[in-house]
């Protein structure tokens, strides 16, 4: 098999097991997001791949090849870590080609490689300057360079864009992207934030606590989350989810009835989450919309759109609705209309989507 293939591998730190057994196979050529709150594995599941930790058990191949026992260095793998870790007494074109200086590459490939890759990342006016004489995003492709000039078979990324402001990482997150079409080296890319998952991902793998909680393409898992966990963690603001019991009709809210559109049967009585995305409400009733009153406490203006923030029986909920070039008519929304077709119902208590 080729790409990197993840068999049951588990890590633990003396008796604490902070990553549970990943199965996981990326293909050749694929670029895949492992999202998940702090503290959920990702790092340590990238770094067994690079065998800068040992895996405790289970087993890694990249390209078909075991690799538990392999060196770093001869792993074939290139990592761009979020602290670029450039030499500053090195200029641009030295720290892109320190790597291939160390592997004894002839000085005229070396030549050509760092025009080569310095022309792709738009570095090349700035080859003699030093790391402190580069804004973040320029230091942020040098690393990166260094990373291609490689060719390696898998880039290994460690949010690499976490120390960029706002507007930078937007800009560097669409270069990643474009550099991966590019390129279509295999990527594995880390990051806690959702939004750089849904843009980079072909596939994403959402983690939680050591474990995966679902893989899919990010419309699969914006559109048909496996559980509440990933469910609230994609899409922004995320998906709103209230207690609710199932009845002859739908889902009952506390007394508010809201329609589904699956079949209840033998259901009635169930205990769920019913879930309700912030865009997917509409503000006037439609043809298969049931009525939400809610109330409603701040509006936030976005531009286009804005979001309603409201109360419902101690839950916190948020709503977006157009503005058409105001919010004077948002101030006054006693009630949301939500659509059948678009809610979700997950089982209260595994939290496991329920598809009747
Ligand atoms: P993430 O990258 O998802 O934020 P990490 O993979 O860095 O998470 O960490 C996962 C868990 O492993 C955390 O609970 C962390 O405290 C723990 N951990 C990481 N490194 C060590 C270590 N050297 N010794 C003990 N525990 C560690
Ligand atoms: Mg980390």
């Amino acid at each position: 098999m080729s790409g990197v293939n993840l068999s049951g591998i588990v890590k633990a730190y003396g008796a604490v097991q902070v990553v549970h057994g990943i199965d996981l196979n990326v293909a050749k050529k694929e670029f895949v997001v492992l999202v998940g709150p702090s503290g959920c594995g990702k790092s340590t599941t990238l770094r067994m791949i690079a065998g800068l930790e040992e895996i405790s058990r289970g087993e890694a191949s990249i390209h078909g090849k075991v690799v538990n026992r392999i060196a770093p260095k001869d792993r074939d793998v290139a990592m761009v870590f979020q602290n670029y870790a450039l030499y500053p007494h090195l200029n641009v074109a030295d720290n892109i080609a320190f790597g291939l200086r160390i592997r004894k590459m002839p000085k005229t490939e070396i030549e050509k490689q760092i025009s080569e890759v310095a022309e792709i990342l738009e570095l090349t006016e700035y080859l003699h300057r030093k790391p402190a004489e580069l804004s973040g995003g320029q230091r942020q492709r040098v690393a990166m360079g260094r990373a291609i000039v490689r060719h390696p078979k898998v880039f290994l990324f460690d949010e690499p864009l976490s120390n960029l402001d706002a507007k930078l990482r937007t800009q560097m997150r669409a270069e990643i992207r474009r550099l991966h079409n590019r390129l279509g080296v295999t990527s594995i890319y880390v990051t806690h934030d959702q939004v750089e998952a849904m843009t980079l991902a072909d596939r994403i793998v959402v983690m939680n606590d050591g474990k995966i909680e679902q893989v899919g393409t990010p419309m699969e898992l914006f559109m048909n989350p496996a559980n509440t966990f990933v469910a609230g963690f994609l899409g922004s603001p995320p998906m709103n989810q209230l207690s609710g019991v199932l009845n002859e009709n739908g889902a009952e809210i506390n007394g508010v009835q809201i329609k589904l559109n699956v079949v209840i049967a033998d259901n009635v009585g169930r205990n769920v989450v019913v879930g309700i995305r912030p865009e997917d409400v509409t503000l006037k009733a439609g043809a298969d919309t049931s009525a939400l009153p809610i109330e409603l406490d701040l509006v936030e203006p976005l531009g286009s759109e804005a979001l309603l923030h409201a109360q419902r029986d101690g839950t916190n909920l948020v709503f977006k609705a157009d503005t058409n070039g105001s919010i004077d008519h948002l101030s006054g929304v006693k009630e949301v209309h939500v659509p059948a077709e678009r809610v979700k119902i997950f089982d209260a208590e595994s939290g496991q989507a329920i598809n009747l």
